[in-house]
């Protein structure tokens, strides 16, 4: 096992690493930005490294400065998080190159799956069903245009490197296609560096359900059920459940084998999410995430398993500590996004936290770097704690996420917590009904005010 482990991340997920080090005895090093040095994952590692000023590129993407910081305090391993270089294939083969152990998949695995064509490509191939689509990528319009006229629109058109919501345009009909599929390859380009493009069927009602593994490198793989994603704005999550309130027993025995199967015939190693789309009954995969997901407490919660602990003993060599017959669920948990942002607009809202409680009890849990006094920087994501409860069942998780909720207090800033006592309100939120388009009808209104 590892004696010092880096985290080359910051905020709530940083700390989520060094609770799970500490607890394995693992000493930790946080690095920081100019813009971070009072920040709670700095004060809770046992040692720190600053990396370089406030701008992401030069600090937390810098892999220069990130291996120099090991080389200087003996890290063994690198923990990445997730966002920043926690998918970047070329950073985990510079890790490995300076005898370092990356805490994730390899570089190969990363590679095929974060470009979007050749992972529905390789997931096909292993049985895991696609929405469908365009055969590969698409390079020209008048390409994109047959493709749309033969499949039937409404069509979506995907940036094959995107990622966070970017890189994606709908077109509703043959009238939309130049502008979408101009607008997703210049994303593409601009965001990623990449204009290559694919198109899907536009699904128009199905909800977000993606799949945790987890696999030992070795060919064994197990999964951890699904989490229902579907409550997004802007193709983003921002209240997740597990497990999927409309998921019967039979389709998550069914379609966790069929992914637990295909990551280990690759030999994966770590954690990872089959992302699909839900509809009438049908999976289909849309894209998979080789990192931890920012809603992986649910999956915990209702496992009792720890699943950064799990990453780093599988990255150490040793053999998964659980198999597919020790996972069996218990009850219902539910997570929110609190983001620093200003309703009704959800512009980011940095700032100073004057005021700060964390809600308690039975079955709360909650991962924030915040802390009274410290001042929210205005240079990265504008999460700030995501609050997990867990219940005996759906209708108990939702009675405590209220409890909770009505018991946290942020003061200094905006927050997004008045979203969640709204949707909270909500009879179709109640009884689960909705699917990935919900939230963005149900904001139009019934926008909450800040
Ligand atoms: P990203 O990598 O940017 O997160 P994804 O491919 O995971 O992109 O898609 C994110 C979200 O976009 C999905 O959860 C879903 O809401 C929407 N989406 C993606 N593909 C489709 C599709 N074919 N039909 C309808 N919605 C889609």
């Amino acid at each position: 096992m590892f004696d010092k482990i880096l985290i080359a991340n910051r905020g709530e997920i940083a700390l989520r690493v060094i609770r799970a080090a500490r607890e394995m005895g693992i000493a930790t090093v946080a690095v920081h930005s100019t813009a971070d040095s009072d920040a709670m994952h700095v004060r809770m590692a046992d040692e720190s490294i600053c990396i370089g000023p406030p701008s992401s590129p030069q600090s937390y993407l810098s892999i220069p400065a990130l291996i120099a910081a090991c080389e200087v305090t003996g890290a063994q391993a690198i923990h990445p998080g997730y966002g920043f270089l926690s998918e970047n294939a070329k950073f985990v083969q510079i890790v490995q190159d300076h005898d370092l152990t990356f805490i994730g998949p390899t570089a190969e695995h990363i590679r095929v799956m974060g470009d979007k064509i050749t992972a529905k490509d390789t997931m096909k191939a292993l049985g895991v069903p696609c929405v469908p689509g365009s055969e590969g990528g698409v390079a020209t319009l008048a390409e994109a245009q047959k493709i749309g006229a033969e499949m039937g629109y409404p069509v979506i058109i995907k940036a094959t490197a995107g990622g966070g919501g970017k890189g994606m345009k709908v077109a509703e009909t043959a009238a939309d296609m130049e502008k979408a599929f101009q607008t997703a390859r210049a994303e593409g380009k601009s965001n990623f560096g990449n204009d290559e493009v694919y198109i899907e069927k536009y699904l128009t009602t199905p909800r977000h359900i993606e799949i945790q593994v987890f696999g030992d490198g070795k060919g064994g793989a197990v999964h951890l059920g699904e989490r229902d994603c579907s409550l997004q704005r802007r193709h983003q999550k921002v209240f997740e459940e597990a497990p999927g309130p409309t998921i019967t027993p039979e389709q998550r025995a069914h379609i966790g084998k069929t992914c637990a199967d295909a990551v280990a015939n690759i030999n994966y190693a770590g954690a990872g999410t089959i992302e699909f789309l839900f509809e009438n009954g049908e999976f289909f995969f849309i894209e998979m995430n080789t990192r931890l997901q920012v809603e992986h407490p649910v999956t915990e919660a209702i496992f009792n398993v720890d699943l950064v602990r799990e990453q780093i003993r599988v990255a150490a060599g040793l053999p998964m500590s659980f198999t597919q017959d020790d996972l069996t669920i218990d009850g219902h948990a539910i997570e929110v996004r609190l983001n620093a942002e200003k309703l009704p607009n959800f512009s980011p809202c940095p700032g100073k936290i004057t005021q700060f409680h964390v809600p308690g009890g039975l079955g709360v849990r909650m991962d924030s770097a915040l802390y009274a006094g410290y001042s929210i920087p205005p240079h990265y994501d504008s999460l700030i704690g995501k609050l997990i409860v867990h219940g005996r069942d759906r209708p108990e998780a939702l009675a405590r996420l209220e409890r909770a909720l009505g018991e946290l207090i942020i003061e200094g800033v905006d927050s997004t917590t008045p979203l969640f006592h709204a949707l909270l309100q909500d009879p179709d939120v109640l009884s689960g009904n909705y699917n990935i388009h919900w939230l963005e009808h149900w904001l139009e209104s019934n926008l909450p005010e800040g």
